[in-house]
């Protein structure tokens, strides 16, 4: 029997309002410090903090990301290198791109589309 299902999103790896503040007060500067990365060794290591403060494992990309959609309050944080994302914001003063995780980008608009 063929069971029908939708598209397969990848789930996300965890939910950022689900951590403890403590987890979220370290994974932001984390984050923050991989954003601001002048190279890819300080990159990682904030990467790899970023995912231990949250108590994943680090995806094979060696980057994690939160949803940028600006049509929610979407708390998920993903693989960004996952399949069906979609990238808000590709270049800028940033290392990280932006991007709306898979369940956003099938259902909210791009947060800067006009
Ligand atoms: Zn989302
Ligand atoms: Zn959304």
């Amino acid at each position: 029997m063929t069971v029908l299902t939708h598209t397969r999103l990848t789930p996300p790896l965890a939910y950022y309002d689900g951590l403890y503040s403590f987890q979220q007060q370290v994974f932001d500067t984390c984050m923050e410090h991989a954003d601001n990365a002048a190279d890819a060794v300080t990159y990682n290591r904030a990467m790899e903090l970023a995912a231990l403060a949250i108590a994943i494992d680090l995806p094979a990309s060696g980057s994690i990301a939160k949803c940028a959609c600006g049509n929610c309050g979407c708390d998920a944080i993903f693989d960004p290198a996952a399949p069906g994302l979609r990238e808000v914001e590709p270049s800028g003063p940033y290392n990280l791109p932006r991007y709306q995780c898979a369940a956003c980008a099938d259902s909210h608009p791009a947060p800067h589309e006009d």
